[in-house]
């Protein structure tokens, strides 16, 4: 399997709900070789227009966060957890996470990233597996067992509410931080990073360390 089949096999989805008020399946976009992806939530209006994520005004922002530490969307993959458009835009239902969820963790195997940034509370859920709130977890290095978790504000919230623009502002400064250490050492994965270990699922969640890194 590669990220071309993979994404024609899912063109047609019919798995959940969604699949009946979608124009299209918006599978993800960017350098398939990056070593650093992002996973926002699911696709909008334009997003499910165009069949790309990040296109309407939460990408636009996203693109200027990324101008801001150097990079450019061709450096780095973006896909979302869900990849069909929830109707209204509203917050994707457990069912269809656990339905799309296998494709995201399927897109993240092929692409083989370092560092996976998750946007928002879903992605950063999904992909920790645990109950966690944003604003606890934003700008720590988290590892898991084949990758790291950045979580970061999602673009979208800094839109709706002004005031969180200047910490997802920071949030990008503190991954601007990551990728420096990260390109000091590298021969070594992520790992050698401080990083915080995703808390076990069995057990009640820790207070999230703050890395030392910072
Ligand atoms: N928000 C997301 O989470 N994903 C998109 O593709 C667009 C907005």
């Amino acid at each position: 399997m590669d990220l071309p089949k993979l994404s024609a096999s899912l063109h047609d989805c019919q798995r959940c709900q969604l699949s009946a008020g979608r124009t299209q399946v918006v599978f993800g976009t960017g350098n398939p070789q990056a070593s650093i992806m992002f996973v926002g939530e699911a696709p909008g209006f334009y997003e499910d227009r165009e069949g790309e994520p990040f296109v309407g005004a939460a990408g636009k922002l996203l693109t200027e966060l990324l101008r801001s530490i150097g990079l450019e969307r061709s450096d780095i993959y973006i896909a979302n957890v869900i990849k069909c458009r929830p109707p209204n835009n509203r917050d994707p239902l457990p069912d269809e996470i656990d339905t799309c969820k296998p494709f995201l963790l399927q897109q993240i195997a092929l692409i083989q990233p370092k560092l996976v940034c998750t946007l928002g509370n879903f992605a950063t859920q999904t992909l920790l597996e645990r109950k966690v709130g944003i604003t606890k977890v934003r700008g720590q290095v988290i590892q898991l067992e084949n990758f790291v978790v950045f979580p970061l504000l999602h673009p979208a919230a800094a839109l709706h509410q002004g005031n969180l623009r200047v910490p997802l502002k920071e949030d990008f400064q503190k991954l601007k931080a990551v990728l420096e250490q990260m390109s000091k050492t590298p021969t070594s994965s992520p790992s050698t990073l401080s990083t915080s270990k995703a808390p076990s699922k069995e057990t009640p969640a820790d207070p999230p360390t703050q890395m030392n890194l910072f």
